[in-house]
């Protein structure tokens, strides 16, 4: 390429300005292979490998169990937050590491000694009414019956005993089958729940034929050796977080994230050691951070991973309320500059709205970005869909929000005993985007394409060519964006979302 084209990484960030992702644009490359030959496989802290640079934030609103589950099954990640009591958290890890695809490990079941109206609890409470019946009430109990809508749905009396309206002919599957067998004995039987039995025919798990949409084979999932897939959780850097963190190392998490809105510490580098002595094997993330000194600092105390963000997050009102932080773009590429050389992979955290941010992220250094508005409106975050003037929403809300500070949020921006708690965020309402199974795949395939438009053919290869000067950028006047941006249109539509495909 022509070197007079662009300008390198380094000569972009050197002015001293505050850039950040609208600012930036990437030039073209060389294209030699096909779109699929791109690998986005990268590196989430410097012993976990991801097959996609995906990472779910550890939000109330983004990340509890259903959506680390579904990350992982996409070949990224999803920390489970800590707005909880650590049962609470510590549930939702096991919950992933216990999930097998297809098959719901954990399934309500009555006994028959049950009445209509205790299913009519389980509907309420869970949304779902196809309920195993087994003799001791419990997973693991012989399977005797299946009740489900049909069965009680204009059945008035409500009192009568599950054993008078179950169905006791029920067809099953044998433990050990495969999510492919599963599937052709739900699709063939045309029954809306199999219940998977032992040889003695008691209740091992469940499956629903609603999710055959989703029982599909995720070839991409982040798994660890022993099969299970990996899970990310956060702790605060307090005393109290320790007991914490040993419940969640207990519960087999593969990876921790220390939650500070400025990490750069005594709290987090006494956590950090703290840690890196008791559980040598566990991996840390640090953060945030978004200067090079805040970085080095951390990785000196002993992290395997960096989240980079100050002040960039869409629900964010940090930069406003207390004046400190950085434009993303510059925080991105000064922490991974310094990390890079230390081997540690860096989270470009907050502030991410389309693909091209992503790929932006990737291209100024980030191994992974992490997600929170993007993936709030997806069916995976925890909370229901509500209308607004036709609009299908989900809430989503910082954790220094008012409203995630009354529930006990927002600790990672707090002092211990702040008589004044000084909102840093906010809580809204994000469009319905779907389900991840089909988001996700189609944020990766667009930064593909960039990947491609550069010429380069994976994520090391990528930072390689960043480091070398071989990656060209161009500083975006604002006619510049402006141009760049839909316009000279009377209307259009936007693709907030995917057509469902359920
Ligand atoms: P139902 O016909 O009223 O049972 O509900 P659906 O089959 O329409 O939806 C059940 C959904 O809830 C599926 O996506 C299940 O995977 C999910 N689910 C999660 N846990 C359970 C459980 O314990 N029992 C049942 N029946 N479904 C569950
Ligand atoms: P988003 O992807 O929505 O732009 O940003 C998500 C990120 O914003 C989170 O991962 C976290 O780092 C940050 N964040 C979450 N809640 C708050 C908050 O209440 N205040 C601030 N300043 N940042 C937040």
């Amino acid at each position: 390429m022509d070197p007079s084209s662009g300008v390198t990484a380094e000569e972009l960030f050197r002015s001293g300005q505050g850039i950040t992702y609208d600012d930036i644009i990437l030039l073209p490359g060389y294209i030699s292979f096909a779109l699929d030959d791109v690998s986005l496989q990268t590196k989430l802290t410097a012993e976990i490998e991801l097959k996609r640079p995906v990472i779910s934030s550890p939000m109330d609103t983004v990340t509890e169990s259903e959506m680390a589950i579904y990350m992982a099954l996409l070949g990224g990640i999803g920390f489970i937050h800590y707005n909880n009591t650590i049962d609470e958290q510590v549930a939702h890890v096991r919950k992933a590491k216990r999930f097998e695809n297809g098959f719901i490990m954990d399934p309500v079941v009555l006994s028959p000694d049950h009445r209509i109206r205790d299913v009519d609890r389980i509907k309420e409470k869970y949304g779902f009414s196809g309920v195993p019946i087994t003799e001791n009430g419990r997973l693991g109990g012989r399977l005797v019956g299946i009740v489900t809508r049909t069965d009680i749905d204009f059945e008035s009396d409500r009192n009568l005993y599950v054993r008078d309206v179950m169905t006791s002919d029920v067809v099953t599957a044998p433990e050990g089958i495969t999510l492919a067998e599963g599937n052709e004995i739900l699709k063939e039987s045309k029954k809306g729940k199999l219940p998977v039995v032992d040889n003695d025919g008691c209740l091992v798990s469940l499956m629903s034929r609603t999710d055959l949409r989703k029982n599909r084979d995720f070839p991409l999932s982040s798994k660890n050796p022993s099969k299970q897939l990996m899970v990310g959780a956060t702790v605060g850097t307090r005393e109290s977080d320790r007991e914490r963190l040993v419940a969640l190392e207990e519960a087999g998490v593969d990876v921790v994230i220390f939650d500070s809105a400025q990490g750069y510490s005594s709290f987090q580098t006494d956590i950090i050691k703290w840690t890196k002595k008791k559980f040598p094997a566990l991996q840390m993330i640090g953060g945030n951070v978004a200067t090079k000194e805040q970085a080095k600092g951390l990785i000196q105390a002993g992290v395997h991973g960096l989240r980079v963000g100050m002040g960039s997050g869409s629900i964010c009102i940090t930069q406003e309320t207390v004046a400190v932080g950085r434009s993303q773009g510059s925080a991105v590429y000064d922490c991974a500059r310094m990390a890079h050389d230390c081997g540690i992979p860096v989270l470009a955290d907050g502030g991410v709205r389309s693909i091209g941010d992503i790929a932006k992220a990737i291209a100024i250094g980030a191994s992974g970005v992490m997600m929170g508005s993007m993936l709030a409106g997806t069916d995976e975050a925890p909370g229901d869909y509500f209308y607004e003037g036709g609009i299908r929403l989900k809430r989503y809300r910082g954790m220094a929000s008012r409203e995630a500070m009354a529930m006990g949020g927002g600790k990672r921006y707090l002092n211990e005993n702040d008589p004044l708690k000084v909102a840093q965020g906010v809580s809204g309402s994000v469009v319905d985007k779907g389900s991840i199974v089909d988001y996700v795949p189609y944020l990766m395939q667009g930064v593909k394409h960039t990947m491609q438009d550069m010429g380069c053919r994976n994520i090391s290869e990528m930072h390689k060519r960043l480091y070398n000067g071989d990656l060209r950028f161009e500083l975006r006047s604002p006619s510049a964006q402006r141009e760049g941006g839909v316009h000279s249109l009377h209307s259009f539509s936007e693709p907030h979302r995917l057509p469902r495909s359920n």
